[in-house]
């Protein structure tokens, strides 16, 4: 798909719309335009649009001639063995700590063994776990279930939902500090000054939460052959240049302390007949994105209708002050990772569907304890 522009009055936004978006299509030579009434954008947010970081004249890759400098959407367009040859026996920096970084310095652990150690180069340090089970209790207790939400503040939570989230803050802290603790225990972090500055909280309600296998720490000289930049994608500038019209692409991009505006995580409240799929993030992005297209069948099937815009912008609002709130400098992630059961309850709510699994207190109180972060436990 090359662009995508509206032809039509925006009054009506959704239901009877008075307007169509036309699709503009390349495949090789061969241009057409395709008329329909609702487009879902599920072009990705990880792909597409690299960000890489500005180097001053004569410092960047121009400077490096006898190596090579490329972004990990090239790395990960190659297949496995091309990707492993491309490495092999040489000295590789990969620059960035989150999923990307990771996964690539990994594969070139495996590729090289220690003969030839990858380095990582950061900016922020993170709270990368070793496993999933800090101190033998999973993750999913502490922060993916229906008692661990209580201890955060929901948008349009009430007064005793507020309350009780005040009330619990404590919790909520020793949580956090109890996952460090144990990382710290695990990895060099104090070694080698890489604590970071932000919560644990922060990091997973922010979906930066990575893996990262024993003794991933150790340090190794800084000589290289091959520099790849993980500096990770632009997701919002993507969506933004699918559309033609700059007034579309304004709502898109809002200002710099915005995340994309999309109610429910899926709409936005001023672009007609559109929906988007899988930009905002949780820990598990399967199972929200299944949620959301079960969401979206069900309105288009008339199944509910949205509210006015200015409700929709209200709870997208609310929305975004959480994510301020929980992720610090990582809101615009668009995560709701520690929120999912809220978030999912809510879709659940539009569609005329009880969100939750089991009747009765004692079941669902075993749910709140037990039940981690699955999909089944809507
Ligand atoms: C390194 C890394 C590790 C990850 N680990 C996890 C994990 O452990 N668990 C998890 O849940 N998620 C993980 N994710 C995120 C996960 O990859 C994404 O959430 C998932 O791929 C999103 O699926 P999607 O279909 O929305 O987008 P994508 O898989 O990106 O698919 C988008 C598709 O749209 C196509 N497209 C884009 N633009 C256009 C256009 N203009 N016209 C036509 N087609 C277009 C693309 O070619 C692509 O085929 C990870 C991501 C990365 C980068």
């Amino acid at each position: 798909m090359e662009s995508l522009g509206w032809y039509g009055s925006g009054f009506r936004l959704f239901g009877n719309p008075r307007g169509k978006w036309e699709i503009a299509t390349v495949a090789g030579q061969e241009h057409q335009v395709h008329e329909v009434e609702f487009v879902i954008l599920c072009i990705g947010r990880f792909s597409g649009v690299p960000n890489v970081p500005e180097f001053p004249p004569n410092k960047g890759p121009d400077a490096f001639p006898n190596g090579k400098v490329i972004h990990s959407m090239d790395y990960s367009a190659m297949d496995d063995s091309d990707a492993a040859k491309f490495v092999k026996g040489k000295r590789v920096v990969v620059v960035g700590l989150q999923k990307s970084a990771l996964d690539i310095a990994n594969e070139c652990a495996i590729a090289n063994g220690v003969e030839n150690p990858c380095t990582l180069i950061y900016r922020n340090a993170h709270w990368n776990v070793p496993d999933y089970l800090p101190y033998g209790v999973h993750l999913g207790y502490l922060y993916l279930n229906r008692f661990s939400e209580l201890l955060l503040h929901k948008p349009g939570e009430g007064l005793f939902l507020g309350l009780l989230a005040t009330l619990l803050s404590p919790l909520r802290w020793a949580a956090s500090k109890f996952v460090e603790s144990y990382i710290k225990s695990k990895f060099p972090l104090k070694k080698y000054n890489m604590v970071p500055e932000h919560s644990f909280l922060q990091e997973i309600s922010s979906c930066s939460l990575s893996t990262a296998p024993e003794k991933f720490y150790d340090r190794a000289p800084l000589e290289t052959d091959v520099v790849i930049l993980a500096t990770g994608y632009k997701g919002d500038e993507k969506l933004k240049n699918i559309f033609k019209s700059p007034t579309f692409q304004n709502y898109i991009m809002g200002c710099s302390n915005s995340t994309v505006a999309l109610y429910r995580e899926c709409i936005h409240p001023r672009i007609p007949q559109l929906a988007v799929i899988g930009y905002s993030e949780s820990v598990a992005n399967l199972c929200t994105s299944e949620m959301r297209c079960r969401w979206l069948a069900h309105f288009l099937d008339d199944g509910f209708k949205l509210p006015s815009i200015k409700k929709m912008e209200k709870n997208v609002l609310e929305w975004e002050k959480f994510f301020k709130r929980y992720s610090g400098q990582y809101y615009r992630h668009s995560c709701i990772g520690v929120l999912h059961i809220w978030y999912n309850d809510q879709l659940c709510k539009d569609m005329g569907c009880n969100p939750k699994r089991k009747k009765g207190f004692y079941a669902v109180r075993a749910l709140w304890t037990h039940g981690l972060c699955k999909s089944y436990s809507w």
